[in-house]
């Protein structure tokens, strides 16, 4: 396992500056395995059940580097950091918008799309998810200002429809009906608001879009718009 200095670790996770590191280990508030820690410079092996081992100033420590969270996507906000708010990293615990490796969204909702989005500061994960090369699905339930004409699902699934502006067409896609106006698609591919363009593609019109799943992670019922949760190693098998 990756071994890191205590006052390194904690900083990074954003406990805090080195100094105040350093001032809580000496009073004996962080403690390992029931164990005060008094040397910042002690080096601790990072390993996924730290979280159940070291308290922090009363409290269980943070989910170490390597963390991986599922976020209900309310609509409204940006998966960006630079545009002025709401932000979907404003929904983050303040600690955990101060760690370094710092978490990422894994690709991106448009501002008025909801639903299952993953944040990642594992970067060979986010990579994986998002390379082009492994094809995972994401499904999206569309609701749409026109009924169906009834030939979409052919169109999708044909792997040729070309959006406005585009000289590659897209990978082939499945639309399964829901009612008249709403249907779920399921894309492998993530490009610039794809899903709205394939319906226009087909001269329809998606007014309102959530994303349920990716690969075989579906967001759950109980999580509400705004709400986040840490996936375990179980659920990030799910996703790849
Ligand atoms: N397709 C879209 O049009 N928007 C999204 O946010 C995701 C897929």
């Amino acid at each position: 396992a990756k071994r890191l200095r205590l006052d390194r670790l904690l900083s990074n996770m954003g406990y805090g500056s080195r100094k105040e590191i350093e001032h809580l280990a000496r009073v004996g508030l962080i403690t390992l395995d029931g164990a005060p820690l008094s040397k910042a410079d002690e080096r601790i092996a990072i390993s996924d059940d730290l979280a159940g081992r070291m308290v922090v100033d009363g409290e269980p420590l943070d989910p170490p580097p390597g963390m991986t969270i599922m976020l209900h996507k309310p609509v409204g906000c940006t998966c960006s950091r630079k545009e002025a708010g709401p932000l979907v990293y404003d929904l983050l615990p303040p600690r955990w918008r101060r760690r370094e490796p710092a978490l990422s969204t894994v690709g991106r909702l448009d501002k008025d799309t909801s639903g299952l989005l993953l944040l990642t500061d594992d970067g060979g994960l986010l990579h994986r998810i998002i390379s082009p090369k492994h094809h995972v699905a994401k499904r999206y339930r569309a609701t749409l200002a026109r009924p169906l004409r009834g030939d979409e699902a052919i169109i999708f699934a044909a792997g040729e429809l070309l959006l406005e502006g585009e000289d590659k067409p897209l990978l082939p896609a499945i639309l399964e009906p829901l009612s008249a106006t709403e249907a779920y698609v399921t894309v492998t591919e993530g490009r610039y608001h794809q899903v709205r363009r394939m319906f226009a593609a087909v001269g329809n019109h998606v007014e309102a879009l959530h994303r349920d799943r990716i690969g075989q992670l579906v967001l759950p019922e109980s999580l509400a718009p705004g709400e986040l949760r840490v996936l375990g190693a179980t659920e990030v098998a799910l996703i790849i």
